[in-house]
């Protein structure tokens, strides 16, 4: 892909994720608007991960379209090509999803996408964690934050080897865990 392609690729999915996500809000106090944090996970993984792939900033613009907008895989497919669409569906949980795409994910999970969707699941927790030392959502006591802290953390450790950068920003994150 040339950098004419990237670029219209990445700012297309923030479009359509801005689109999908038009009627959400953060749970923080202030209730941000949603796409500030799929816009927040491209940032990270760019500015701070050094990551230039427009696949991984496309999915990270997309990463919780499948989950919590009426966006389908099939409709990522065509809007964006099977290699992005796969990295969506790789960081999105998939009880739901119908058993050719349960199929489909299997085969590039074990292929090329994982490096890519550990990228994004990192860039996640990051954004995550950010949030909560800096406006946590509404209600949220102290057990649940540290509960959140310690989650995000065996996720990433499940994904360790690839973003050696990203992942030493979110052990920093994960020192600053609340203690009260
Ligand atoms: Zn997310």
């Amino acid at each position: 892909m040339d950098t004419k392609d990237a670029i219209a690729i990445i700012l297309k999915a923030a479009e359509f994720s801005a689109h999908k996500h038009r009627d959400q809000r953060r749970k923080d106090e202030d209730a941000s608007p949603y796409i500030n944090h799929p816009i927040g996970l491209a940032n990270v993984l760019t500015n701070e991960g050094e990551i230039s792939d427009p696949v991984i900033l496309a999915a990270a613009l997309l990463h919780d379209t499948l989950e919590d907008t009426e966006t389908t895989y099939e409709e990522l497919r065509g809007q964006f090509g099977d290699e992005i669409a796969d990295v969506v569906v790789e960081v999105t949980d998939t009880k739901w999803l119908s058993r050719d795409a349960r199929k489909r994910l299997q085969i590039s999970k074990a292929s090329h996408s994982s490096t890519q969707a550990r990228a994004v699941k990192i860039a996640d927790k990051i954004c995550n964690l950010r949030d909560i030392l800096a406006s946590p959502p509404a209600g949220w006591l102290l057990e649940r934050k540290q509960g959140y802290f310690d989650w995000a953390k065996e996720v990433v450790d499940g994904v360790r080897g690839a973003h050696p950068e990203l992942e030493r920003r979110f052990d920093a994150l994960y020192r600053q865990r609340p203690t009260g």
